[in-house]
């Protein structure tokens, strides 16, 4: 697996799958890659591009336009969009097809340390998943050196409470329903057991 990169400043790109649209098939099928991928997270980026051309916010980074308008109200359309951008980039990097299994030893230790197990590390995200109520994003994130589980709504993510997020499984609705209708617990179970990548987790601890 990669290391993660920098995403590039604007205008925003949307950065290739890092797998075809039919590879997490059957957890995920390609008809939903294809809308989630090709229509949602395409259009966060177009948005932003369009939100951000001619302000001061073009030619920043996604994490310093993140940074500059969390949490103010009237910045809100352009947080929403440059954090949806973000969060789907990350979150593609967070699944893989041959997913799921034991993480690698450096992050085992600290989700031990955290959570006592593999187990009770993916019972908390399964549970912060199925919580969230309404759109949002489980995440396993470092806050300091600790690992924690942490769920957010809508477009925002532990980037916006300075933690280091490892991995994420978007809740929204159009993550899940053309497979999964209403049974989101299905769909977070199959995720964690097949396609979550604890490579990618274990890259992101620096
Ligand atoms: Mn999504």
């Amino acid at each position: 697996m990669k290391k993660k990169k920098t995403i590039s400043a604007a205008p925003h790109v949307l950065q290739a799958l890092p797998y075809a649209q039919s590879a997490l098939a059957p957890v995920i099928s390609a008809n939903t890659i294809g809308f989630h991928y090709g229509k949602h997270h395409k259009g966060y980026v177009e948005n932003l591009n369009k939100l951000a051309a001619g302000t001061k916010f073009a030619g920043l980074t996604l994490e310093e336009i993140i940074s500059a308008t969390a949490g103010k109200a009237d910045k809100a359309a352009i947080f929403n969009n440059a954090s949806q951008a973000w969060n789907h980039a990350f979150c593609w990097r967070s699944l893989t097809p041959k997913g799921g299994g034991e993480p690698p030893a450096a992050l085992k230790l600290k989700i031990r340390a955290a959570f006592g197990t593999v187990k009770g590390c993916k019972m908390e995200l399964a549970t912060a998943a199925t919580t969230q109520f309404g759109s949002g994003w489980a995440w396993l994130a470092l806050d300091g050196g600790k690992l924690k589980v942490v769920k957010t709504g809508n477009a925002d993510s532990p980037l916006t409470r300075g933690m280091k997020p490892l991995l994420t499984i978007d809740v929204w609705e159009h993550a899940y329903y053309p497979d999964y209708q209403n049974r989101r617990a299905d769909y977070v179970d199959a995720v964690l057991e097949k396609l979550i990548n604890w490579d990618f987790a274990a890259g992101n601890l620096g």
